[in-house]
């Protein structure tokens, strides 16, 4: 415990607190510049105050994100000029790594090693890549029927509504932000009330990368206010939302009472993770404790229903557990410390709630099972093994350290047993024969199969859910289709 009593300074400041419109900080115009606390999940204390959006101060942004379209100069730029402003953000990206990466791990909990090493440079790699495709976006000519001429033009969609959630605060921007610009839409990102720093640190660095004034707008603020303003707003073209399912449904619906506008979602998993035959257990324990614990647990497609065939299933549960009581928790900012705390004080009863009805159903807690240490919202390492397909734990997302381990005889019966759940995010398959993993790979409902290998982001993969797990896909070219209109251009030829 002595990690977490002793914590760090985080070395930075928080500078940017307002709403970013239409290139300015500004204070909320609700509410007489209501404002709402952001806190440190290490400690629960308060870290800053920041402005908090509601309607009017969201329906301020969409009239500068309107008129940044309609009248430029964004959509009016080359698509080269774009694609050098997408560059110089990821420039400027590298170059404010460290104190990004501080303001993330401070807001969010996560280790500092993680945002900085593995998060911030694939923030600044997924830019470069959308920089690449805002000069590579175009339509076709197509021969029709009859003597005509047709010709489709790829246009953007207008002005983007994007909400994202706080699991991972900088990664959710760049997925959102990044396709939207290359391809010349302008926006209205809400973050989530638990992180609103990172996201404004970087629209600042947008400014200075030279991004015209309303192209980019921020809003901090709660979901039934600020996010369901946004996502009923009569002149929002798009709307991008990632978060639960639950409120995936209500922000779907929102659009659809509202202006149709089409929606793309993100939403919760329960992906399960496989473990065969003839796995080596030491390297399938390590990559299905990463795919759980990995973020404090808190990603929509950890690995969070571990099945072991049955001949290895005694041995890799031991390992297992031996591998869970060695994570090393504690403050976020020291080397080598691989869990922080969790979000904040729902998500943390929430999964406490969890681990209890675990204990209650019968599965066995192997290790962990409480909070760690005294203050701030860490929990134990946990593992259950002997978990059934019935059980809370194995239905719902937690969305925590807690990984829940299953037995399974054969691969006809894992594949049914993992798509049963309302979910299909993502899948983890760990198997040396490639018939295995064809097998699997093509009999799982999941937008996403890691084969031996688990949570690669890379910006050119698509990242997207079957069932209700969401709809339509982000990253690589499919994101490009969510932020672009296609038009049919016909004109009769005179002399065919
Ligand atoms: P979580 O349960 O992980 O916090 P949510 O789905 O509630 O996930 O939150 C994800 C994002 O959706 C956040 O930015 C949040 O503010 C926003 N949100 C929550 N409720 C609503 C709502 N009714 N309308 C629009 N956005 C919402």
């Amino acid at each position: 415990n002595a990690a977490v009593e002793e914590l760090v300074t985080p070395p930075v400041k928080i500078s940017y607190t307002q709403h970013l419109i239409n290139g300015q900080f500004v204070d909320s115009a609700s509410g007489n510049c209501r404002t709402f606390p952001a806190y440190d999940p290490r400690t629960e204390k308060v870290i800053a105050h920041v402005a908090e959006a509601d309607a009017e101060d969201v329906d301020r942004a969409v009239k500068a994100a309107r008129k940044a379209f309609d009248e430029g100069p964004w959509p009016k730029m080359t698509a080269y000029e774009r694609s050098l402003i997408l560059l110089r953000f990821a420039d400027l990206v590298d170059k404010h790594r460290d104190e990004l990466a501080a303001l993330e791990t401070w807001n969010n909990g996560k280790p500092y090693e993680q945002a900085a090493k593995a998060e911030l440079p694939s923030l600044a790699r997924l830019f470069r890549y959308y920089a690449g495709w805002a000069d590579k976006i175009h339509g076709m000519t197509m021969p029709a029927d009859g003597h005509h001429h047709v010709q489709t033009l790829h246009e953007p969609i207008g002005v983007a509504g994007q909400i994202i959630p706080w699991n991972f605060p900088l990664i959710m921007f760049a997925w959102k932000v990044g396709p939207a610009l290359a391809c010349g839409n302008t926006i209205v990102l809400k973050t989530a009330e638990q992180t609103p720093l990172t996201a404004l640190y970087a629209g600042k660095l947008f400014q200075e990368a030279g991004l015209p004034p309303g192209v980019l707008n921020i809003v901090s603020g709660y979901g039934p206010t600020a996010g369901a303003a946004l996502a009923s707003h009569m002149d929002v073209d798009k709307l991008a939302f990632t978060g639960s399912t639950e409120t995936g449904k209500v922000v779907l619906q929102l659009a659809a009472n509202s202006n149709l506008k089409p929606v793309t979602l993100e939403l919760g998993g329960k992906s399960p993770f496989i473990v065969c035959e003839d796995a080596n257990v030491d390297k399938a324990v390590e990559l299905a404790h990463f795919a759980l614990f990995f973020n404090q647990g808190q990603c929509c497609c950890a690995g969070s229903r571990t099945y072991v065939h049955e001949r290895v299933y005694d041995e890799f549960v031991e390992k297992a557990k031996a591998r869970a009581l060695r994570r090393v928790v504690g403050d976020p900012f020291r080397k080598g410390v691989e869990q922080g705390p969790q979000i904040d004080s729902e998500q943390f009863k929430k999964v406490l709630r969890y681990i209890k009805s675990g204990v209650e159903s019968d599965a066995k807690l192997e290790c962990g099972g409480d909070r760690f240490g005294s203050r701030g919202y860490f929990v134990q390492p946990t593992v259950f093994s002997n978990v059934q397909d019935d059980m809370l734990i194995a239905q719902d997302e937690i969305f925590g350290p807690v990984q829940s381990i299953l037995k399974f005889k054969d691969l006809k019966e894992v594949i049914q047993r993992s798509n049963t759940t309302r979910y299909g995010l993502a899948a983890g398959v760990f198997t040396q024969n490639i018939d295995t993993a064809n097998t699997l790979s093509r009999g799982l409902r999941a937008g996403t199969v890691w084969v031996n290998c688990f949570d690669v982001f890379d910006a050119a993969i698509p990242f997207g859910g079957y069932k209700m797990s969401g709809i339509g896909r982000e990253k690589g070219i499919y994101s490009l289709h969510n932020y672009l209109q296609v038009k049919a251009v016909v004109t009769p030829l005179k002399n065919p």
